[in-house]
């Protein structure tokens, strides 16, 4: 009674393979309690227990934990990451500009110090240098970059 499906030796089922590494078709071989307990998986054709394709998450305990640790380690510097550094660096050069109106990046674009750019890799970029005519320093959520401009 306590099965959803009437499941029998055979029958097709989900279960997570370790060898595949993934959730694959499996034929059920044995049958405990009418569930499925021994399994073939039917991509790589290794026999094992049946595991359920659901992974098993544990309750939110360690969720608080973790945001109560991120408010202790609040010191700025140090510990952090060098993409954090330029992501803090890149909000400070931006400081409270306007996010709106970034010119598309263009190798063929003539653009000024103090521009705001959108580049489709990099996204959202300010211009902090005009390097030479054709050359540009510009920041980045992901750094700083230099990038061409002014090409014929
Ligand atoms: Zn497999």
């Amino acid at each position: 009674m306590s099965t959803d499906k009437n499941l029998s030796a055979g029958d097709e089922i989900d279960s997570r393979c370790l060898k595949c590494k993934a959730v694959t078709n499996h034929t059920i071989i044995a049958m405990l309690e009418g569930k499925a307990a021994k399994v073939e998986c039917n991509t790589c054709h290794a026999r094992h227990k049946y595991r359920s394709p659901v992974t098993v998450k544990k309750k939110s305990s360690g969720v608080r934990r973790v945001a109560k640790k991120k408010a202790t380690g609040s010191k700025k510097g140090g510990r952090m990451s060098p993409e954090m550094k330029a992501a803090a660096h890149f909000e400070t050069v931006l400081g409270d500009r306007s996010r709106e109106g970034a010119l598309p990046y263009a190798m063929t674009a003539t653009f000024a110090q103090e521009d705001l750019i959108d580049h489709p890799k990099f996204g959202l970029g300010l211009i902090t240098r005009k390097i030479s005519a054709s050359r540009i320093e510009v920041t980045f959520e992901v750094g700083i970059k230099v990038l061409v401009c002014e090409q014929p």
